[in-house]
């Protein structure tokens, strides 16, 4: 590769900042899912340590915002499933005000609600408002027959991307009772390929982002450690590395492609592997990617920026310890500092007594508190695992 880039921090900045005032006409189509990319822009300015860069729309108003596309229960509780956060008002209305009732056609989708959370994280909401109760319901009543998730209860796909938002979505509130986790795990077992990496579900070609997605469910589930024995962590390792050329593919005989510097280098780093491939090779196909001019990486060299390889792209930087970008917690996608934010409300809830607010009925929580598990990562003698990858996992829990 001939000569090295220079890292364009600022350029990164505007670029994120920018893609929250405004954007290009090619995002039309991706109008429903506005709080993704909204996602995308504020964790990659938390990533760049620049959250404070941001004057319009100010922190407030994108936290009212955010807020304003949750979809909460009526005064019966009649729209209790489909609860959660939609993407924005393309595919809905607001919850009546008063309560009273909602629209038939307003739904979340469950993407949108784990990055309608990680949001309010990153800014550092308290997630007072956000209806806790509601949000499991949502997620509950999208779990498939066969464990995994649909998106939306219109209907879907289903497949591995949507039990990962599922198990984020938990992990945000603290409460696992909306998974059947035998389920999911089975699902997610079952989509492992004879190559030792996951597909999409059972008998898909093994892909890097169903595999990141497989492997960080599997560690919010407390699962990780029972569902994978050391020579499946081996094959892992040897699928993950295999796809390096000088960037990562998602697939054999692909091109390198920015995000799975991500999804394939995550990935890595929650088996405790991120040492076993070439960093600066990385590094270099990364910096090949950014747009010089007006910031942001793309998919290829030369190709546009955009708001989902910008993100992945800096993640990919950090967990290199590159450019004084700050550190990310690899499994929930979000930077150390917001996962932290995060842990603070966990323990403050668990004080008050409140991890659930729930105004109909009383659920019944299955527990989930992956802290008082961290004995389940370890795997035995002369393996791999793990107090270390659990400090990759939740780096705040480590005492
Ligand atoms: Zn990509």
């Amino acid at each position: 590769m001939e000569g090295r880039c220079k890292f364009e921090k600022e350029r990164h900045i505007r670029f994120f900042t920018r893609n929250l005032q405004v954007l290009p006409s090619r995002y039309q189509v991706l109008d429903s899912n506005r709080l993704t990319i909204a996602f995308f822009a504020l964790s990659g300015l938390d990533v760049l340590n620049a959250l404070d860069r941001l004057t319009s729309p100010n922190k407030e108003e994108i936290i009212e915002w955010i807020y304003s596309l949750q979809v909460i229960p009526d005064r019966n509780g009649a729209n209790s499933q489909k609860c959660g956060f939609r993407g924005s008002f393309t595919n809905g209305v607001s919850t009546d005000k008063t309560n009273q009732s909602h629209h038939d056609f307003d739904s979340s989708h469950i993407a949108m609600t784990y990055t309608g959370l990680a949001c309010l994280l990153i800014l550092g909401d308290d997630l007072s408002r956000v209806d806790k109760y509601g949000c499991l319901q949502g997620v509950k009543a999208l779990q498939m027959k066969d464990g995994s998730f649909e998106s939306t209860l219109d209907g879907s796909e289903n497949d591995m991307r949507f039990i990962y938002c599922a198990c984020c979505v938990c992990t945000i509130l603290d409460d696992f009772s909306a998974i059947d986790r035998d389920l999911a795990v089975q699902y997610i077992m079952k989509s492992k390929s004879y190559d030792g990496a996951f597909g999409q579900g059972p008998g898909h070609e093994s892909h890097g982002g169903s595999t990141y997605c497989a492997i960080s469910s599997l560690l919010m589930l407390n699962r990780f450690g029972s569902a994978l024995s050391l020579p499946d962590i081996r094959k892992l390792q040897r699928w993950c590395v295999n796809a390096q050329n000088a960037g990562f593919h998602g697939r054999p005989h692909k091109d390198d492609d920015t995000c799975y510097s991500f999804w394939i280098g995550a990935s890595l780093k929650l088996i405790g592997s991120f040492d076993l491939f070439d960093w600066d090779e990385n590094e270099q196909f990364i910096l090949s990617t950014q747009d010089s001019v007006i910031g942001g990486f793309g998919k290829w060299p030369q190709s546009h920026p955009d708001a989902l390889h910008s993100y992945t792209g800096l993640c990919g930087l950090t967990m290199m310890g590159l450019y004084d970008l700050n550190p990310i917690t690899p499994a929930l996608n979000i930077t150390v500092k917001a996962s932290n934010h995060m842990f603070s409300l966990h323990r403050k809830w668990a004080e008050q007594g409140t991890k659930v607010d729930n105004p109909l009925t009383t659920m019944n929580s299955l527990g989930g508190h992956m802290g008082s598990t961290l004995g389940a990562f370890v795997l035995g003698a002369g393996v791999v695992v793990l107090p270390w990858l659990y400090s990759y996992f939740f780096p705040s829990k480590i005492k």
